[in-house]
C-alpha cells in the first residue's frame, strides 16, 4: 500500500486467478445479526473460496468500503480485526483497496488475486458422463443460521460456525488440482441445488444425486442434523463440489475435511435426486434467498 497501484509478483509458470464478491448490510448480512469480525471474516471467506475452488493459491485481497457516517469505529474496527485474522491464517496479503461513504448501509467490495499453475485451473466445465461427484464438510448449517435468526431467535456464533466463520477449503482444492483427481469443482455458494447446476449446465451434462448420501450439518447446542432441504438449496456452506472420474480413488477425509460421494454425472442434460426408497425427482435449482422476509 502507499502505491498508486499494488505490484503482486505472480509465481512463474502461473496463471492469475482473480474474483470479486459484494457483501453487503441487509443483503449477505445484518448488523443486528451479525457481529463485525463475522461480516469481516465472511467478507473474505467468499473470495478465498472462489480461489479453492479453480484449485488455486491465494496471493493478496483488495477491499473497497462505504461506510455510513455514524457507524461506530469499533465496528469498522471488528470487521478489519475478523478480515485480517482470516487473511493471515492463508498467508494472503490486503494490498489496497477504497474507502468511501455511504448514503446507506455498509457496503464491502472484495477482490481476491490467486494464482495456479498455468492451464491448472480447475473448471466448470470438466465433468463428463460416468464420473462420480462429492461434496466436502457438512451441508445446510449456514441455512439453518439465518433461518432461525430471520424468526428473531438468538443464537451463538460459536454454536454455528460453518455460518458466522466459515473456513475456504484452499487446502482441499490445492490436494485435488495437485492429484488431478478432480475433472470439474465449484464451491457450495449458492446452494447444492444450484452450484450443481453450474457444472451440468457448463459441462453439458445430467446429474443423479442420492438424498441419503448428502452429509447433514449438525447444528446447535443440541447437535442435531439439519432438515435435507437446508443441504440441499441453502447457501453460503463454502464447502467444494466437485466431480472425479469413476476409476479415480478420491481419499474420504482431504486435509482433515470429510469428503462424500453423492452421486454420478449422467449424458441427459437434467439433474436428479433419488430418495432412499428409489425414486427419482428432479433436483430444480432452489438457491436461498437471502432474509426474503
Ligand atoms: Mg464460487
Amino acid at each position: 500500500m502507499g502505491d498508486d497501484c499494488a505490484v503482486v509478483p505472480i509465481p512463474r509458470g502461473h496463471q492469475a486467478l482473480i474474483t470479486t464478491d459484494f457483501s453487503l448490510e441487509d443483503v449477505h448480512f445484518r448488523r443486528g445479526w451479525h457481529p463485525a469480525d463475522s461480516v469481516g471474516h465472511r467478507c473474505l471467506a467468499r473470495g478465498l473460496s472462489d480461489i479453492a475452488a479453480m484449485g488455486g493459491e491465494p496471493l493478496a485481497v483488495f477491499l473497497s468500503l462505504a461506510l455510513p457516517r455514524k457507524l461506530p469505529q469499533s465496528w469498522v474496527d471488528g470487521f478489519l480485526h475478523g478480515l485480517l485474522k482470516l487473511a493471515r491464517n492463508f498467508r494472503v496479503i490486503l494490498a489496497g483497496g477504497d474507502t468511501a461513504q455511504s448514503a446507506g448501509g455498509v457496503m464491502a467490495d472484495i477482490v481476491a488475486l490467486g494464482s495456479v499453475p498455468k492451464g491448472k485451473a480447475v473448471l466448470r466445465s470438466g465433468a463428463r458422463p460416468g464420473d462420480r461427484v462429492y461434496v466436502t464438510g457438512e451441508l445446510g448449517a449456514s441455512a439453518v443460521a439465518i433461518d432461525l435468526l430471520s424468526r428473531g431467535e438468538e443464537i451463538r456464533p460459536r454454536d454455528f460456525p460453518r455460518h458466522f466463520h466459515p473456513m475456504p477449503r484452499i487446502e482441499v482444492g490445492r490436494f485435488l488440482r495437485e492429484k488431478k483427481l478432480a475433472s470439474s469443482m465449484v464451491d457450495v455458494s449458492d446452494g447444492l441445488s444450484t452450484d450443481l447446476g453450474h457444472i451440468c449446465e457448463e459441462s453439458r451434462v445430467g446429474a443423479v444425486i442420492e438424498g441419503d448420501a448428502i452429509p447433514l450439518a449438525m447444528v446447535g447446542k443440541s447437535e442435531r442434523k439439519v432438515d435435507l432441504r437446508f443441504a440441499l438449496h441453502g447457501g453460503e456452506d463454502y464447502e467444494l463440489l466437485f466431480t472425479a472420474a469413476a476409476a479415480r480413488n478420491v481419499p474420504s477425509r482431504i486435509a482433515g475435511v470429510k469428503v462424500r460421494e453423492i452421486g454420478v454425472i449422467t449424458r441427459g442434460r437434467r439433474v436428479w435426486i433419488r430418495n432412499k426408497d428409489g425414486v427419482k425427482q428432479e433436483f430444480q435449482p432452489q438457491g436461498w434467498e437471502h432474509f426474503k422476509k
